[in-house]
């Protein structure tokens, strides 16, 4: 357990499903006090609930990252209730395959609103909380496809290739206030995201294949993720900032 967590305010987005739940369940087991952002309502919810029932005080928000009146309306309810924001992990996320020439402006603008503009606005409202009390701790979570490349999904690899770049220079500028900036990304994590890709056939080979090719011989969990967060947002992790933590069994080094 990381104690210097305990009673801090975390907000974690998507945190309805896959591993942004498990960062929530996570950092309210290292004693924080957690907000719950996601689109789904009712999942989000039901996923404050499960983090309540370990004994931990959670709130949930129904928010669409990529539009800022809906952050800022969730942030003043987690400010309300809550206090100030301390911690924030930026887990919501959609991915997409598509061959290149069959990507419309749509798709293109949608993966780049959520997945990029959602963690400008979920960073850039949140950072006053921070900068007021000298220290904070932001997690982007991005994706190792964005280290390596990935076919049929140039709009997605984009937008992670973008939060990559966004969270080395934020942790640049806010580094001298005692706020961290670092991004994890995840390869290969078996989640409600993955399992669909798989169902559609749109991963070349099953989870299960594909953990059998990987390093340490099996699929990653949203729960090595949420202990790698649960160390950057720990007060001993001060030292580490602008920094891509690949949490991946190996198969990107
Ligand atoms: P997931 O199980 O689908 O969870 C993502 C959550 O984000 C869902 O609850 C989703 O809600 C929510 N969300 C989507 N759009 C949103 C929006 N506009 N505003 C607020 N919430 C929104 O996926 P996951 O696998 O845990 O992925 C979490 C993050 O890790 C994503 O950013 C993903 O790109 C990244 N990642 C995952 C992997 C992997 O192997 N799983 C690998 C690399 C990177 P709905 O279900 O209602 O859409």
């Amino acid at each position: 357990m990381h104690a210097a967590t305990r009673r801090k305010v975390a907000v974690v987005t998507g945190a309805a499903s896959g591993i942004g739940l498990s960062v929530a369940q996570r950092l309210a087991r290292d004693g924080a006090t957690v907000a719950l952002l996601d689109l789904d309502a009712e999942a989000v919810e039901a996923a404050a609930a499960k983090v309540r029932a370990d004994g931990a005080t959670a709130l949930a928000v129904r928010v669409d990252v990529a539009v800022r009146a809906s952050i800022d309306a969730a942030y003043a309810q987690v400010r309300e209730q809550l206090g100030p924001i301390a911690i924030l992990v930026n887990s919501a996320g959609i991915d997409g395959f598509k061959r290149f020439l069959n990507i419309t402006a749509e798709q293109w603008e949608r993966i780049l609103a959520v997945n990029l503009t959602g963690t400008f606005h979920c960073c850039q409202a949140a950072v006053p909380d921070m900068l007021d009390a000298g220290w904070g701790r932001i997690v982007n979570i991005s994706s190792s496809s964005a280290q390596g490349g990935q076919p049929l999904m140039t709009h997605y690899v984009a937008s992670k290739a973008g939060v990559i770049g966004f969270t080395k220079a934020l942790a640049l500028e806010l580094g001298p206030e005692g706020i961290t900036v670092n991004t994890i990304p995840p390869g290969f994590i078996d989640t409600p995201m993955s399992r669909r890709s798989e169902e559609k056939g749109l991963l070349g080979d099953t989870i299960e294949n594909h953990a059998a090719r990987t390093p340490v011989r099996r699929a990653g969990l949203p729960e090595d993720i949420a202990a790698a967060c649960a160390y950057l947002v720990s007060e001993e992790a001060g030292y580490v900032t602008g920094q891509v933590i690949g949490v991946n069994g190996g198969r990107n080094t």
